[in-house]
């Protein structure tokens, strides 16, 4: 479904990418972890069509989209919940949500996706006529995703969903992951919480310091050693 293939990224001079590859199967649920500073977000942002590649070809559902421009990418099927939420504070949940519909395919399902979102995040139905901005974080988080969900995105990326949030709440956010992932749509996930995305996830990827250091089954990587050491400070 999605194949990135020897992505470049850098900022100005400075180098954040290097030959970067990976690959997400139609509904896989995929898993990018590394520390701080790895180059996470840059490919996320770059698979979004958010940060220009330098080099290399990315390619979704056999089409290339590379060098589609930034405004062209949300009618690809892909879907960005960025870092940070992003949402526009003093407008309502409803009206953040919808803003998520607004192309003519998802405009015309805008009524059953509510819906579908309102089933996954049922706090959300109480709020949708308050500002966004008065949530908890983790509501807040429910609104960034059920907006990218409202879309209807074949491939949703997210980033880092869970910063931020107190552990119950992570937990629960988990939860709603595999739910929309169990529903049919492909998930890549960037995370540095490396324990619950390994369990949430297929396979996975390690970033450190731009490039991909390790791949394969989750189940897999959790057993060696260095990854044991590196990301769960276990010897
Ligand atoms: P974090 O979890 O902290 O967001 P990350 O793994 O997502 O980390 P990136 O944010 O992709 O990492 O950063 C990769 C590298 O690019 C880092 O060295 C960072 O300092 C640099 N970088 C990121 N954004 C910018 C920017 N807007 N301008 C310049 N350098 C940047």
């Amino acid at each position: 479904m999605l194949e990135v293939e020897r992505i470049q990224a850098s900022y100005g001079a400075a180098p954040a990418l290097w030959d970067v590859s990976l690959r997400v199967a139609r509904g896989e649920l995929v898993c990018v972890v590394g520390p701080n500073g790895a180059g996470k977000s840059t490919l996320i942002n770059v698979i979004a069509g958010l940060h220009r590649a330098r080099g290399g070809r990315l390619a979704f559902e056999g089409q290339d989209i590379t060098q589609l421009p930034s405004h062209r990418f949300c009618s690809t099927g892909i879907a960005i919940v960025p870092e940070g939420r992003r949402l526009f504070t003093t407008m309502s949940v409803q009206d953040n949500l919808e803003l998520g519909s607004y192309l003519p395919q998802a405009r015309s399902q805008r009524a059953a996706s509510l819906e579908r979102v309102l089933a996954l995040f049922p706090a959300l139905e109480q709020k949708l006529q308050q500002p966004a901005g008065a949530l908890s974080g983790g509501q807040q988080q429910m609104v960034a995703i059920g907006r990218a969900l409202m879309s209807r995105p074949q491939l949703l990326l997210l980033d880092e969903p869970s910063l931020g949030l107190a552990p119950a709440v992570v937990l629960d956010m988990f939860q709603a992951i595999r739910e929309i992932n169990a529903g049919g749509t492909s998930v890549l996930l960037v995370e540095q919480n490396v324990a619950m995305a390994m369990e949430l996830a297929r396979r996975a990827y390690v970033v450190e310091e731009g490039r991909i250091v390790a791949e394969g089954l989750a189940k897999e990587l959790m057993d060696r050693p260095e990854i044991r050491r590196a990301y769960l400070g276990v010897e």
